[in-house]
C-alpha cells in the first residue's frame, strides 16, 4: 500500500471509531442531562469531520502535476490541516458558550451506571486511537494525521474530566459541569490555534532544518571536484516533494564535459539520497595564482570585521577584464546590507585601484 492509501485507511478507522463514540455519548449525555458529556460527543463529531477532510486532502494532494500546477498538489495537505484547525476552534468556542451557560444556570443531572461505563469505555478508546493515529502519522510523515492524533489525545483527557465530574457529583453532590466544560473548551481552542499556526507556517515556507542542510552540503562537498557548496535552497511541495538548488565551487579549468558529469552526479545523489529535485549552479575558482590568492585572503580578512557577514563565497578574479566578483551572505537581521557592501568594496578598491569589484548580496537561506 502506498502512503496516501495508508493515510486514508487510518483516517477511516478514526471516522468509524469517532462516530460510534458520538452515538454512545450523545445518548447517555441527553438521557442524563449532562452538558459536559454532550459537549464531549460534539467534540468527537468534529474529529470525524476533520478525518474526512484529511482523506479529501490526501486524495487531492496525490493528484498528478499538470500544466497549471506543475509542482503537484502536495501543499493541499497543509490546507487540510488549516481546515481541521478551524473545525477544532469552532467546536471549542461552541463548547465554551454552552459551558458558560451551565455555569451561570446549573441544572439537575441524572448519571446512571451506564453513563459511567460508556464514558470510561470512551476514554480508553480515545486513548488508544490517539496513540495509533499519531504513530501512523509519524510513519507516513502526514501533518494532518499527526494533528488528528494529538487532538484525539486531548479528547481522551476531556472525556476523563467528564468522568471525574460525574464521580464528584455522585459522591459529594457537587455540580462541576459548567466549570469542567469551560476548562475543556479552553484546551480545545488551544490545540486548534497550535495546529493552525503550524500548518500556516508550513504553507509560508520554513527554513530547512540545520541538520538536513548541513548533511546535504557535506554530501555534495564529499565529491572530489567540489571545492565548496553554497546558497542551498529547498522548497517543499507537500511532505513528499522537494525542489532545491545549490551552488558549487569548482576549478575554472574544468571543461563543460567534466562539469556536466559532476552536476549530473550531484542531481542523482540529491534525488536518490534526499528525494530532492536539485538544480546546480557553478562558481569557478582560480585562487591558485599568487595575486588571486592574496586578494582572496585580504578580502576574507576585511569581511571578518563584519559580524553580520556570515559567509564569503564565489570569489573570482578575471585578470583580462580586471573584474573581481564574489558573494556575501548577510544576516537577515542586518538592515544596512548595501552599506556593508559599499564599505567593503570601497576598502578593496583602495587596496587594488586597478580592479573593479562586483559583490552580490545573498540571503541566508540555510545553515
Ligand atoms: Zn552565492
Amino acid at each position: 500500500m502506498n502512503r496516501s492509501s495508508n493515510i486514508v485507511r487510518v483516517s477511516i478507522i478514526g471516522i468509524i471509531t469517532n462516530l460510534v463514540l458520538v452515538a454512545m455519548k450523545m445518548t447517555v449525555g441527553l438521557i442524563s442531562g449532562s452538558v459536559a458529556i454532550v459537549n464531549d460527543a460534539i467534540n468527537n463529531l468534529s474529529d470525524a469531520l476533520s478525518s474526512l477532510i484529511t482523506i479529501v486532502g490526501t486524495k487531492l494532494a496525490g493528484r498528478k502535476p499538470d500544466k497549471k500546477h506543475p509542482y503537484g498538489y502536495g501543499k493541499i495537505e497543509y490546507i487540510a490541516s488549516v481546515s481541521i484547525a478551524v473545525i477544532i476552534l469552532l467546536a471549542g468556542f461552541t463548547g465554551f458558550t454552552e459551558s458558560l451557560d451551565k455555569l451561570l444556570h446549573p441544572q439537575q443531572v441524572n448519571y446512571s451506571h451506564w453513563t459511567l461505563i460508556i464514558v470510561t469505555v470512551g476514554i480508553l478508546v480515545k486513548f488508544f486511537l490517539s496513540r495509533y493515529v499519531k504513530a501512523e502519522g509519524e510513519k507516513y510523515s502526514s501533518e494532518s494525521l499527526i494533528a488528528s492524533g494529538i487532538d484525539a489525545g486531548n479528547d481522551a483527557l476531556i472525556s476523563l474530566s467528564t468522568l471525574a465530574v460525574a464521580a464528584i457529583y455522585l459522591l459529594l453532590n457537587i455540580n462541576l459541569e459548567g466549570i469542567a466544560g469551560t476548562v475543556i473548551s479552553f484546551f480545545i481552542i488551544k490545540s486548534g490555534i497550535e495546529i493552525l499556526l503550524e500548518s500556516m507556517s508550513a504553507i509560508i515556507g520554513e527554513r530547512i532544518e540545520s541538520e538536513t542542510s548541513q548533511k546535504i552540503k557535506e554530501r555534495v562537498c564529499s565529491l572530489p571536484q567540489v571545492k565548496g557548496a553554497y546558497d542551498l535552497t529547498l522548497h517543499r511541495y507537500g511532505p513528499e516533494k522537494m525542489i532545491g538548488s545549490v551552488h558549487i565551487e569548482v576549478d575554472d579549468e574544468m571543461t563543460a564535459r567534466e562539469i556536466h558529469r559532476l552536476t549530473r552526479e550531484i542531481s542523482t545523489i540529491a534525488f536518490s539520497e534526499f528525494g530532492i529535485i536539485m538544480t546546480v549552479g557553478i562558481y569557478a575558482s582560480n585562487d591558485n595564482g599568487e595575486v588571486q590568492k592574496q586578494m582572496k585572503q585580504q578580502t576574507q580578512q576585511l569581511v571578518s570585521d563584519y559580524p553580520e557577514v556570515l559567509e564569503l563565497h564565489g570569489f573570482y578574479v578575471n585578470e583580462e577584464t580586471k573584474n573581481v566578483t564574489f558573494d556575501l551572505v548577510i544576516d537577515f537581521k542586518c538592515d544596512h546590507k548595501e552599506k556593508v557592501k559599499e564599505e567593503i568594496t570601497g576598502k578593496l578598491k583602495a587596496m587594488y585601484p586597478d580592479y573593479t569589484f562586483f559583490v552580490v548580496i545573498d540571503d541566508d537561506f540555510s545553515d
